[in-house]
């Protein structure tokens, strides 16, 4: 799906001094390739995408939001802990709820999807070695945010017909923050689910 961005957040798209590529770039749309290299060069990049997941700011990326096509995401719900996942894989998912979503490479426009809750996941860490892990809560929606970016797939694809909208995130965090201090914003979720996380 493609989306006519506003003439009022049109500034976002923009910022050339800002690494995160925006649509329409075509980076955002293509196949990744999973990594069997864990090279010095590889962590340097991985180091480069918690940088900018963090400064987005946001609270997790994928590596086509930073141009390469590499099946490698960092999910960071805690806003500064964050973890990466190479070859990410989902093995099962329970619970379905729906979440506000918005994304670094889509500034400005947010809307509901439906994602699951609990979430069993394996991939491998930075240096190579296995990872399986069941994420509920916030963690769980990052992760299946970013996932869908390497297959080319962004939230606005997936958003429920009628709930996407545009707003300045800018403007946004200043009224999200009059109602409440430490609100997340900008990348995978904005506001509290339609239930209680538990996390
Ligand atoms: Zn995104």
């Amino acid at each position: 799906m493609s989306i006519e961005i506003p003439d009022h957040i049109k500034h976002l798209y923009e910022d050339k001094n800002h690494p995160i590529v925006k649509i329409p770039n075509p980076v955002l749309r293509q196949a990744t390739t999973p990594i069997t290299d864990f090279s010095d060069s590889l962590q340097e990049f991985i180091d480069h995408m918690i940088y900018w997941s963090y400064h987005g700011p946001g609270i997790g990326i994928a590596a086509p939001q930073l141009g390469r096509s590499l099946k490698i995401i960092v999910v960071d719900p805690e806003y500064g802990k964050p973890e990466v996942f190479i070859n990410p894989q989902i093995l099962e998912e329970k619970e379905h709820i729906q979440i506000e979503e918005g994304c670094l490479s889509i500034p400005g426009i947010f809307g509901m999807v439906k994602r699951s809750r609990i979430i069993t996941i394996e991939a491998l860490d930075r240096y190579g070695k296995i990872i399986q892990k069941t994420y509920s809560g916030l963690g769980s929606i990052v992760f299946q945010h970013e996932i869908d970016h390497l297959n080319g797939i962004l939230f606005i694809d997936k958003a429920i017909p009628g709930t996407l909208y545009a707003q300045d995130p800018n403007i946004k965090d200043q009224q999200n923050n009059a109602r409440e201090e430490n609100d997340i914003h900008s990348e995978a979720s904005l506001s509290k689910p339609q239930e209680e996380w538990d996390t």
